[in-house]
């Protein structure tokens, strides 16, 4: 029996209904910006294996340095214990963090670390006396699937059964360049309330939204009426933190700075789950106190595990590396070309780029929609290129090491579909 079959039988996958998907791909082995079946079918990882493995699956440097650690300590509580690992990741962060992120605390996965800047944001009001409960986000956001990340996430089919247990939350639209004003209205009305402890966003670019990018300006002064107000704002970097925006955080396009920054997704170079919220010190101080109920009572088994923090570690040591940073420039100017190339074409609607992060939405009648995701997942998969389209939305988010043949192979496939939509 092939390894998809045995599947069947004991396991529940992610953001599924078994009942119209049984069929999984088992994948045997990855190397680069390469996956390989059970059966030695090869594909590009055209979205990093969602946005984890940017400097390349099983990266030679990170495993090295990862082996190495492994022999000396694998595994210890990190309330009332440190270790090396941990205290350089924090040092290196320090250097590629918007300047006022002062202190990091650790969790498991990107939900985990949005969950953990919304509780710092309750409790920060909280500590000082003040009575808010009410966090604004963006209508079409994500932030994870745990209760508070679910709550402050877009309303939709996915999380429509628990909307009854949901924190408290108020949805802006997104600052779209004409509408800034308006957004921006809604954002002081909020505020007068008096019960706004924070705000959360995407910066730039909703990934779950089918990559939809929003307005620098727009948000740039969202963010600075926040902390002009004492609200806390919260930028989930789960997705755009480590490079993919161009920058080493899609906050650095922005002048005003968030006051918490959630980041996990290529933290760890995609080798183990771990989570960054980090927080300025502001922030912090308002539990740094003798009383001991004033202080951060959250905390995870695997807090800053040695294994993953030595990953981070040496993903950022790649990030700022010359070759990596080549790499992204090369992409950038690549994905500009092949954007020239399509973006009048009939079948495409409309296109967009931040960064390497690209995006195409196809031209297509409603009466076509059906199965269409399904069909283009499945062109693209004999293709041998990983592509997952959202909805009529297909976009590129490949490792950082993608090779100018293996994007041009990804590209070519994208454009082989227009004759079958
Ligand atoms: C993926 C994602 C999350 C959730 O991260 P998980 O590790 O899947 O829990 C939160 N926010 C953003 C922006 C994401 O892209």
């Amino acid at each position: 029996m092939s390894l998809s079959q045995r599947d069947k039988k004991h396991l529940w996958h992610p953001l599924t209904q078994h009942k119209t998907h049984p069929e999984t791909i088992a994948i045997a082995k990855a190397k680069g910006a390469l996956l390989y079946d059970e059966n030695g079918k090869e594909y590009i990882d055209g979205i990093a294996s969602w946005y984890t493995c940017m400097y390349g699956h099983c990266n030679p440097y990170i495993l090295d340095k990862v082996q190495k650690q492994m022999q000396e300590l694998d595994q210890v509580v990190f309330s009332g214990f440190t270790h090396e690992p941990a205290v350089r990741l924090s040092e290196a962060l320090m250097e590629i963090l918007p300047e006022n992120q002062q202190k990091l605390f650790f969790s498991d996965n990107g939900s985990t670390s949005t969950e953990i800047a919304i509780k710092m944001a309750l409790q920060y009001h909280f500590n000082q006396g003040r009575k808010k409960n009410v966090i604004v986000a963006f209508e079409e956001g994500f932030h994870g699937d745990t209760f508070g990340a679910m709550s402050v996430s877009g309303l939709s089919v996915y999380n429509g059964p628990f909307e009854d247990f949901f924190i408290s939350v108020e949805r802006i639209p997104v600052p779209d360049g004409n509408n800034n004003q308006e957004v921006l209205s809604r954002m002081k009305e909020l505020i007068s309330t008096d019960k706004v402890a924070g705000f959360i966003y995407e910066p730039l670019v909703q990934g779950a939204a089918a990559m939809k990018i929003h307005d620098r300006e727009g948000l740039n002064e969202l963010i600075g009426l926040c902390r002009e107000n004492d609200i806390v704002a919260i930028a989930d970097e789960v997705m755009t933190g480590f490079g993919k925006t161009g920058t080493n955080f899609a906050s650095d396009h922005m002048v005003h700075q968030p006051d918490i920054i959630c980041m996990s997704k290529s933290l760890t170079a995609g080798l183990v789950p771990m989570a960054i919220t980090s927080c300025s010190m502001k922030i912090y101080e308002a539990f740094y106190s003798d009383e001991i109920a004033k202080g951060f009572f959250h905390g995870h088994t695997y807090t800053a595990n040695p294994l993953a923090c030595t990953a981070a570690l040496a993903g950022i040591e790649l990030l700022r590396s010359e070759g990596m940073q080549e790499n992204i420039k090369r992409i950038i100017a690549s994905h500009e070309e092949f954007d020239k190339s399509i973006k009048d074409h009939p079948k495409v609607a409309s296109t967009r780029q931040i960064g390497i992060i690209y995006a195409l939405d196809l031209n297509i009648e409603m009466d076509r929609y059906g199965n269409l995701r399904d069909k283009l997942f499945k062109h693209f998969m004999e293709d041998g290129v990983f592509l997952r389209p959202l909805g009529s939305t297909i976009y590129i988010l490949a490792p950082y090491v993608i090779s100018k043949e293996q994007l041009d192979k990804v590209y070519a496939s994208i454009k082989s579909v227009f004759s079958i939509v």
